[in-house]
């Protein structure tokens, strides 16, 4: 990747810093940086306190965690979902008495604030991780507590992603999904990263929150905070301190091709009416309502795991009924798939209890949990089931991570015992090279080309250094999805997309031509999806795929593709 290259457009001084592409959009904001944790341990040998001054040491203490539990309080109030509930939980544990006044009588002793955080804290986490159940599961929230508390004190920024009161552009080494799950793209405009590939989590959900994205930048960790920096989601760049006004027209001219794209409403159909339905992939039920608001026909992926990226306990079959409702709501009447927990890999949850493995991403993640704990997939089923009852909606239920018919036959019987519409995800070249026999158990497959690719190039798809081989463009990868498409055709049965692949404007008319029948892509893409597929033919599209199939590189997949589509 090319670091620091001279830009034609820019003034000389500009640094251009390139990466991979991964949510289209332009902004011009400051830099901010998420806070580093504070290294508690460097309070452990500070001097003891003279006596006269303790009050005033107290008040100091008191008036850190109070700020802390209202930051935290602030940030609940601005969030939706399970998000809410985890903040104003913690911001209630950080105005606990107990743990207060352990660490008000430290001071009162001669600790410094930050010491007697520190002890009072370590205090209780002992306590709470003996009493076990949910106690010890609060003892993540009370170290995050401590973490802040000894950052107000000490006057460093507070740790984690911070919440800017004007527009800003968060550069960051990586985040975890859980932060990129709160980000407020009110205020949060762009978000560069210097790890990651553009199918990793943290893209994905910048992606549904629509903010401008761009990953794997060499050389961004030399960008300082508060330097003005010009994202282009779509050229994949960072420009270092541009020219203000060229910013400006930059930003205009984005703003503008957006209002052009905007015109689309659905449904999704080529110019000569062969119809592809464009549907929104989401992950709780405020992102279905966000989701709503698009031209998008329905929900092709509910990613469940991502709403519980924050629990420590597995959610009652009540709580996930109640979460599931909310996007069945939300897309009331029209087709909404909804995809049993993927968790593991990069998407672990603490309440199923991953083993150590070498390589989680080839280990026990998605449906593979469900050989060595079958009650939580049950739980799961039977909390779709009671969702749908509660709405009246007719759920489509799919798998992550099949890998043999077997599985597909075990899962298919299964989900129908729920009442429920079974089908599988196609993201293990196994399960594409034996589609046929797949489909023969389940109603649909739905492809997942994030790990396809990933599987099919034997390349991790969190990898910066290795982002060219997960490109979706790649040929075998777009083999993989025409033998699928092919099987699916052969007996009728529907064949979506559901990766990252689906995004992509260009990519979505050739996979429409391989014959998938429905693209389902982060809300932020449905309509530049929507509006491209409706300039051009499926025969367009036929001789696009056509094409593609007989390159050899990704780059010529696309030169082929633009060659036949524009
Ligand atoms: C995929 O692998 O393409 C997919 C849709 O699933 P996820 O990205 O959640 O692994
Ligand atoms: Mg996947």
């Amino acid at each position: 990747m090319t670091a620091l290259s001279p830009s034609t457009s820019l003034p000389p001084q500009t640094r251009v810093l390139s990466g991979v592409p991964v949510v289209a959009g332009v902004a011009y904001a400051p830099v901010i940086r998420p806070g580093r944790i504070p290294d508690a341990s460097r309070f452990q040998g500070a001097t003891d306190i003279p006596e006269p001054e303790r009050p005033a040491e107290t008040e100091r203490f008191r008036s850190a965690a109070s700020t802390v539990a209202r930051r935290l309080l602030d940030r609940a109030a601005h969030a939706t979902g399970a998000a809410a509930e985890v903040l104003s939980a913690t911001a209630t544990l950080a105005q606990d008495r107990a743990w207060l006044t352990a660490a008000e009588k430290r001071i009162a002793d001669g600790d410094p604030a930050e010491r007697a955080t520190v002890e009072a804290v370590a205090q209780f986490v002992e306590l709470f991780s003996q009493l076990g159940g949910l106690m010890a599961e609060r003892v993540t929230d009370l170290r995050d507590i401590r973490d802040r508390v000894v950052a107000e004190l000490a006057g460093l920024p507070e740790p984690g992603v911070p919440r800017p009161s004007s527009p800003s552009i968060l550069c960051a080494e990586d985040l975890a999904p859980a932060d990129t799950a709160g980000l407020d793209p009110e205020v949060i405009v762009g978000l560069a990263t210097t790890l990651g590939g553009p199918t990793s989590h943290t893209a994905i959900i910048a992606r549904q929150l629509g903010i401008p994205c761009v990953v794997a930048v060499a050389g961004l960790d030399e960008v300082a905070v508060g330097t003005m920096v010009l994202i282009d989601g779509g050229q994949g760049t960072v420009s270092v301190e541009p020219d203000a006004a060229e910013a400006a027209r930059a930003t205009e001219r984005a703003q503008h091709d957006a209002r052009l794209l905007a015109n689309w409403a659905g449904p999704g159909a080529t110019a000569d009416g062969h119809r592809v339905a464009v549907l929104a992939n989401v992950q709780d039920g405020a992102a279905a309502q966000a989701a709503r608001q698009t031209p998008a026909e329905g929900v092709g992926l509910f990613r469940t795991e991502l709403c519980f990226l924050n629990r420590d306990a597995e959610p009652s079959v009540d709580e996930q009924a109640k979460i599931y409702a909310e996007v069945l709501r939300a897309f009331s009447g029209r087709k909404v798939v909804i995809r049993t927990l993927d968790a593991g890999s990069d998407k672990p949850l603490k309440f199923v209890g991953h083993p150590d493995e070498a390589n989680p991403a080839l280990g026990v993640r998605g449906v593979r949990i469900a050989a060595g704990n079958p009650e939580l997939l049950e739980r799961q089923l039977e909390a779709i089931a009671a969702a749908a009852d509660q709405t009246a909606a007719r759920p489509w239920v799919m798998a992550p991570m099949i890998a043999t018919a077997e599985e597909a036959e075990r899962f298919g019987a299964l989900t129908r015992s729920y009442g429920l519409t079974p089908g599988v995800m196609i993201e293990i070249p196994a399960a594409a090279l034996l589609a046929d026999r797949i489909l023969a158990h389940v109603d649909f497959v739905s492809i997942g080309t994030n790990d396809l690719a990933q599987y099919t190039m034997a390349a991790d798809r969190m990898s910066a250094e290795l982002a060219a081989l997960t490109d979706p463009w790649q040929p075998a990868v777009l083999a993989l999805v025409s033998m699928t498409a092919k099987a699916g055709a052969a007996v009728g049965k529907p064949v979506g997309v559901c990766g990252e692949a689906a995004a992509d404007p260009l990519l979505a008319c050739v996979l429409t031509g391989l014959g998938v029948t429905s693209l389902s892509c982060a809300a932020a893409a449905v309509t530049g999806v929507g509006a491209k597929i409706a300039t051009v033919t499926l025969q367009q599209c036929r001789d696009a795929a056509d094409a593609v199939l007989g390159t050899a590189t990704a780059a010529e997949a696309r030169d082929a593709a633009r060659a036949v589509l524009g």
